[in-house]
Formats: C-alpha cells, structure tokens, sequence
C-alpha cells in the first residue's frame, strides 16, 4: 500500500528531457533514448531511501498523437528496464491534458499540466512523502515553476548527465 511505510522524501523527475530524450511525442520503446545517468540516478536515489517519482505533461494525449494506454504500457516498460539493474520509479504521475487538445474529452485547463502543482500534490496525497528535503529535477521552467507551487526546490537539468546532478543535491 502505497500510504504505508516511514515517511521519506522524494525526488520528482520530470520524464522527457530529464529520464529520456526529448524528441517529441515520446510514446513507444523503441523511441525512447535513455539520457546518460538516467538509470543510475533513480538507482541511487532508490538506495538513498528517496521516493521517485515521475510527473509528466503529456499532452500529445489531447493532441491526439497517442493513447493514455500507450503512455501506461511505456511507463511498464521502462520501470521493466530499471528493474534489470534493480531501481524502480514508485509512481509515474502524467497529464494527458491541454487547453488546445484537439481531442474533447482531454481538452481543458486543468490543474494537473505543470506549471500547476497537481501532479506534485497528489503524489504527496498518496504517499508519505516528508517534503522538507524533497525536490524535483526539470528541464523547462514549467517544471520549476510547478515544484515551487507544491513548496519544493525545482533544478533545472541541462540533460548531460543525471546522475552527477541526482548528486549534488542529495549532497547538499
Ligand atoms: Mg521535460
Ligand atoms: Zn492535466
């Protein structure tokens, strides 16, 4: 059950950009280029007794690129990925929103698509997570702009290497 267990903090990560390479619409494995460190660093982060989780805009949902399925049968296999080196992302939190989503029912404002905090807030809801020395990682200020909504520090990533970044700020 995800609301037991001691408190810990966790580590927000933004998906594309921050877990894999952004090239757009991102929804099927073999388009998906992990960014150098990315294992490593939910690895470290697993063993360092910090939640991961991933909180992402996927908008291509509303834009009609792709399904909410392709998004959860993706999210499956990259947490079977992370497995063959023994890391694990606890929850994966996305948007299948936008306020432009030529698909109706996706189409809104809605309080999930950072900058707005609702992915982070309902991560927080569900699991014990001690917010004080949590933090997320982003590669647009969207992200940064939703950490500081939730009341959390947000890093912005320049996509070299995240597990050099994962530590220096566990290191802080
Ligand atoms: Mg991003
Ligand atoms: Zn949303």
């Amino acid at each position: 059950m995800a609301t037991e267990g001691a408190p810990k903090p966790a580590a927000f990560l933004d998906r594309d950009g921050v877990i894999n390479v952004d090239n757009g619409y991102v929804y099927r494995p073999e388009d998906f280029a992990w960014i150098d460190g990315a294992r490593e660093a939910v690895k470290f982060l697993n063993d360092n007794a910090y939640f991961v989780f991933v909180v992402t805009n996927q908008g291509g949902v509303a834009h009609g690129h792709y399904e909410e399925d392709d998004v959860l049968s993706l999210h499956r296999w990259l947490n079977g990925e992370l497995a063959l080196i023994g890391a694990r992302i606890d929850a994966f939190f996305y948007c299948p929103h936008h306020p432009d989503g030529v698909r109706e029912e996706y189409r809104k404002e809605c309080h999930c698509r950072k900058p707005r905090p609702g992915m982070l807030e309902a991560a927080m809801a569900e699991w014990p997570v001690e917010k004080s020395r949590s933090f997320l990682i982003g590669d647009k200020p969207a992200d940064a702009e939703a950490a500081r909504a939730a009341g959390v520090p947000g890093y912005l990533f320049n996509g070299d290497n995240l597990f050099d970044k994962v530590r220096a700020i566990v290191a802080e």
